[in-house]
């Protein structure tokens, strides 16, 4: 492991629409800042087609939105290191570290961004036939369907607006939701039910993903009211069954919710002074872009006030 010389104002982890807004105020604010992001920028709205709700940013994609966002914060100087696990921080000290891949990053302050990763459904199969017709992506792998019978798991507004994007493609899109009720937006699911390519499998769970050498050909489904099991052919099976927090590398060093999201004050604070958090990793009731985007640049305000604290205080960094 090499320390980074360098020490950052601001580090920020994650690059979807919460970090990249971050990194805009906190560069544009005069902080030395970085963005240390896992894969690729832009976070969950790489895997979303249309985004309709973010106010001004009609008929723009998720891909689209994302580069705008991250062409804007670069402008102001802020950097961007991409493909880098952050794989442990020390928030305890000051300057606090950063561990990814075989560096150590120094910064007086953190912003936690690092959003959240579709959950598995856990079913036998799907590790299998992942990538063989097994997706958690209709944006990336919707094209490879065209004309063929898909089946959608889930119930939420992922899995209602991305199974309507799937019927550009699909002969037909069938939903299998465990519940008879839709926990979708309103709006996403009238659009869905008007849809002549979709239908709905109801009170029903997909038990086991089955397939050959060719890939998918069909579920096992089981009614939860009648227990009535049957198989139903399909050649791809898109799961979105919920989000889980990306939050591991934080090995207990702020406090978690009970379902693993960070838990934050109304103004972004952490439990660890000098860290913050910003977007779907923490305790939110919405979970959009726009609302990602207002967290970010609430938590890089809070970061500029804390680094011009300590550069007052007798103690600075
Ligand atoms: P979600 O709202 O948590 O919905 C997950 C769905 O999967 C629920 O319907 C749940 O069923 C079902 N589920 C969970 N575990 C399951 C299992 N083991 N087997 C079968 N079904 C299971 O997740 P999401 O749809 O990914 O949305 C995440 C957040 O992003 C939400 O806050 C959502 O509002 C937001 N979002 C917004 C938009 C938009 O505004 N256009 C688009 C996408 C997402 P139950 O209903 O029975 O719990």
């Amino acid at each position: 492991m090499t320390t980074n010389n360098e020490i950052y104002d601001c580090i920020i982890i994650g690059a979807g629409p919460a970090g990249l807004s971050a990194g805009l105020y906190a560069s544009r604010g005069n902080l030395k800042t970085l963005i240390i992001e896992k894969g690729i920028v832009g976070g969950q709205l790489q895997n979303t087609k249309e985004i309709e709700n973010y106010p001004g940013m009609d008929h723009m994609t998720g891909p689209e939105i994302s580069d705008a966002m991250e062409s804007q914060t670069t402008r102001f100087g802020c950097d961007i290191i991409k493909n880098s696990p952050v794989t442990k921080v020390e928030l305890n000290s000051q300057p606090k570290k950063i561990f990814c891949d075989d560096k150590i990053f120094l910064a007086k302050t953190i912003i936690l961004a690092a959003g959240s990763e579709h959950r598995k459904l856990g079913a036998p199969g799907e590790d299998e036939f992942s990538g063989k017709g097994v997706s958690y992506c209709a944006v990336c792998d919707g094209a490879f369907f065209k004309d063929r019978e898909l089946v959608v798991v889930g119930g939420g507004s992922s899995a209602v607006e991305e199974g309507n994007f799937l019927t550009t493609y699909a002969k037909k899109v069938t939903l299998i939701h465990r519940r008879d009720e839709l926990r979708a937006e309103r709006i996403l699911q009238e659009r869905f039910k008007k849809n002549p390519k979709t239908e709905i499998i109801w009170d029903t769970v997909v038990e086991k993903i089955n397939g050959g050498i060719l890939g998918v050909d069909s579920v096992t489904i089981k009614n939860l009211k009648t227990g009535e099991t049957k198989d139903l052919a399909c050649e791809g099976v898109f799961i979105y069954v919920g989000l889980d927090p990306n939050t591991q590398y934080l090995d207990g060093s702020v406090k978690l919710d009970g379902s693993g999201k960070v838990i934050s004050s109304e103004r972004m604070e952490t439990n660890m002074p000098g860290v913050f958090v910003a977007g779907d990793i923490r305790n939110t009731p919405l979970k959009q872009a726009v609302t990602a985007a207002s967290d970010g640049s609430l938590a890089a305000t809070m970061a500029i006030a804390y680094v011009e604290a300590l550069h007052d205080s007798p103690v600075a960094a």
